[in-house]
């Protein structure tokens, strides 16, 4: 039986141990709060007790999860480590929402660390939108197709199954040429999460949190409806932009911020910006955002990095 620990980096860190393809056991949180918790049950101070970490801090912390998970079980065959981020053969590129780990060599110092603890396995690091991607595929038995998903969090993250050796910065995409559209956490002109993302929204209405803003939209008030629309044709866009590079398909749609998706408006824009007629075969589907699903996304990805 495969046995692999999935491990996912965001507002908090949360672990488990994966044995076929499923968690066993309850998993970890970091801070110590219920692991299916929705992000903003939690206070500001642990949503920035991780920014605030700094690497070494969070390559221990990450570590003690790990160790726990484990419960003293040695055959561990692979750590799968998810992460908001730019990330090329286990190296922190760039990580605008956890800027300390930009450069970091966060396979390498985990990896050296987990075997001085007892746990030799090989570590694998990844963007966590690819984690949820290969979560989804492996929890809907599609281990042999392609899946695409967006998340909708504190950043806008694309993830796509099998990785397939690509970059896949799609949160990024331009959707505006508007040069007053600043709010990316990256610092880019126009970019979709600049639109979309928790943060970039609270930048933006600086009088009115996310869920306020998406409340009056509903009663009709004229700013707030206009953001609901940009909102939408923002992340109607980006899809706009995959599907004309990939191919039709199925994106699915997931992360706190799914809640706020009108599907109707969504297709009704993407209907508008997708018109070649090959390329018609596309849909969505949304998902709630499950801690599972990342969790067992990190580990099956690990699981095959290490059988290569
Ligand atoms: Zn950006």
């Amino acid at each position: 039986m495969a046995k692999s620990i999935g491990v996912t980096l965001s507002e908090r860190i949360l672990a488990g141990l994966i044995v076929d393809h499923a968690i066993v056991g309850d998993l970890r949180s970091f801070p110590a709060i219920r692991a299916d918790a929705p992000v903003e049950m939690f206070p500001e101070e642990a949503q920035g007790g991780l920014i605030e970490l700094h690497t070494d801090a969070l390559v221990e912390t990450i570590c003690d999860q790990v160790m726990a998970v484990a419960g003293g079980a040695t055959d561990v065959s692979a750590v799968g480590v998810a992460l908001p981020g730019f990330i090329r053969n286990g190296v922190v590129e760039d990580a605008p929402n956890l800027p300390q780990l930009k450069g970091a060599r966060m396979g390498e110092l985990l990896s050296t660390q987990l075997k001085s603890a007892g746990i030799p396995a090989p570590v694998s690091i990844m963007n966590d939108a690819d984690a949820v991607a290969a979560g989804l595929a492996s929890r809907h038995g599609k281990l042999d197709t392609t899946v695409r998903v967006w998340t909708l969090g504190i950043g806008i993250g694309y993830g796509q199954y099998p990785i397939d050796g690509g970059i896949w910065e799609n949160g990024h995409s331009v959707v505006s040429l508007d040069e007053k559209e600043r709010f990316c956490g990256c610092g880019g002109v126009g970019h979709m999460e600049g639109i979309m993302g928790h943060r970039a929204m609270r930048l933006r209405f600086l009088d009115m949190e996310p869920e306020e803003v998406f409340a009056a939209a509903k009663e009709g008030d004229a700013r707030c409806l206009d953001f609901k629309k940009l909102w939408h044709r923002a992340l109607a866009a980006a899809t706009a932009s995959a599907i004309h590079m990939g191919g039709a398909g199925r994106f699915f749609l997931t992360g706190f911020n799914v809640r706020f998706v009108d599907l109707p408006m969504l297709k009704d824009y993407v209907g508008q910006m997708v018109k070649m007629s090959p390329l018609q075969g596309y849909s969505f589907e949304l998902v709630e955002d499950e801690a599972d699903t990342r969790v067992i996304g990190a580990g099956v990805t690990a699981e095959q990095a290490a059988a290569g």
